[in-house]
């Protein structure tokens, strides 16, 4: 298989007008909010310059006010995005409203689109998606409790839900429970709703205490909780396919952010190491220095085609799934050992907080467990290979599809 990842002229534009946003408008806004303590009013005032540029939405089509880009356009204009913490939400990509906003673009009913998709692009609401449950393990969606009965012409939903990000002042979530417990197989057991917020039946316990922080990742009980029968979104049955689906594309958007963090964390390594003197020298004439620039340029090399071949994949309608499992694992360890490498170089410096990079590593932790813990991934990487082994006496189809040999 060719792969062509030659990216249209008015990608590469755009990509360079994010940058100039990002230096010109937000860094110097984020210093002045940081100083007078007036975030709201700044992120407002952020987004509306960033449709005044034609930044917004960049992952959806035209017709709900995107820019219309493909996957590969998006991982471009995502790892850009990914240099600066506000930038995703400021031109209307983050998580979890990106991946809401796919899900809704592809089980949503004409009448559901308009809305929750609407509104959500428009900027005017936010909202969240509450699959994983404290009692069960959220790696394996078959095991879900929460299970909603219906009950004339509404469904009553009950349940525990946790780490349910932005889930304070969402205006609605898509919700996954079980409606249909005895089904075979059991990916046909869960359902998928739309819950109207904030609504009597939906109780927020605690804006869970993470190591990196609050972070709006909230515990949630569903105590009956009503919602009309044309709240369900996607067909009865289909609540893994929808999680499936969704996670496919927003586990590649994270993996573009990340890079993007990997990418800042790596510069500030070569600045420290190029300006710090120690015993004859500066710290980037020692090989051991230069060892951990040469380590991290590699991993984030590979991590960058490992995220352009899955998007190439995406866009032209291929099978994925491996391609993405290992771009998911690659970039979020890579990420991890990069901001710890950088930590390392800046010395004491980098376990102060008076650079970003504790921060980055205390949020880089999640990257190996959301969307797919590490494990996860690893078992999902190894069943392809042992399958392509069984079927063509080659692994060649599960290391990418890659004709080198
Ligand atoms: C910051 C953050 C934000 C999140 N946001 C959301 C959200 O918005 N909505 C939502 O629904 N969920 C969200 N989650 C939850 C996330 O999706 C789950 O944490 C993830 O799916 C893992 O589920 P679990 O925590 O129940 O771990 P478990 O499923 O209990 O797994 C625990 C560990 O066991 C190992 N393991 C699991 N399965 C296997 C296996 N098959 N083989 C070998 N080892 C295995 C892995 O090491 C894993 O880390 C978020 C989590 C975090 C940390």
């Amino acid at each position: 298989m060719s792969i062509d990842f030659t990216m249209p002229p008015q990608v590469l534009e755009l990509r360079d007008r994010v940058r100039a946003f990002i230096h010109e408008e937000i860094e110097p806004a984020e210093s002045r909010m940081q100083k007078t303590g007036q975030w709201r009013e700044g992120i407002i005032e952020l987004r509306r310059k960033a449709r005044q540029r034609g930044l917004w939405l960049p992952h959806m089509p035209p017709e709900f006010g995107g820019l219309g880009l493909g996957p590969l356009g998006i991982a471009m204009i995502s790892a850009e995005c990914g240099r600066n913490r506000l930038a995703p939400f400021l031109v209307n990509c983050q998580a979890p409203d990106e991946g809401n906003m796919h899900t809704l673009l592809h089980f949503a009913t004409p009448a559901q689109k308009e809305k929750y998709l609407g509104p959500l692009c428009e900027g005017r609401v936010r909202s969240c998606f509450a699959m994983t449950e404290p009692e069960v393990a959220g790696s394996d969606p078959t095991q879900i409790q929460t299970h909603a009965e219906k009950q004339g012409d509404n469904w009553v939903i009950n349940g525990h839900k946790w780490f349910i990000s932005g889930a304070h002042g969402a205006k609605f979530a898509i919700v996954i429970a079980r409606t249909d417990p005895d089904a075979d197989p059991p990916q046909a057991r869960n359902s998928a709703f739309i819950v109207d917020l904030p609504n009597p039946g939906f109780e927020i316990v605690r804006d869970i205490d993470t190591m990196a922080g609050r972070g709006n990742h909230c515990e949630i009980r569903f105590n009956n909780c009503v919602v009309p029968a044309d709240a369900m979104l996607g067909p009865r049955g289909q609540g893994h396919t929808l999680g499936q689906v969704r996670l496919g594309p927003a586990r590649l958007a994270h993996c573009m952010r990340w890079i993007g963090n990997a990418e800042v964390a790596l510069e500030m390594m070569l600045k420290r190491a190029m300006e710090r003197q120690v015993q004859v020298g500066k710290l980037i004439d020692k090989q051991a220095i230069q060892f951990k620039i040469s380590e991290s340029v590699m991993e984030l090399y590979q991590s960058k085609l490992m995220v352009l071949h899955s998007a190439y994949l995406i866009e032209n309608k291929l099978p994925f799934r491996q391609e993405v499992s290992m771009a998911k694992h690659h970039v979020a360890n890579t990420l991890w050992r990069i901001v710890d490498r950088a930590i390392q170089i800046h010395g004491a410096l980098g376990y102060s907080t008076d650079t970003p990079l504790e921060s980055m590593l205390r949020h880089a932790r999640s990257a190996r467990l959301v969307d797919g813990a590490d494990e996860v991934h690893m078992t999902q990487i190894a069943r392809h290979a042992i399958e392509a082994y069984k079927r063509d006496g080659s692994t060649r189809a599960a290391t990418g599809g890659v004709d080198l040999l």
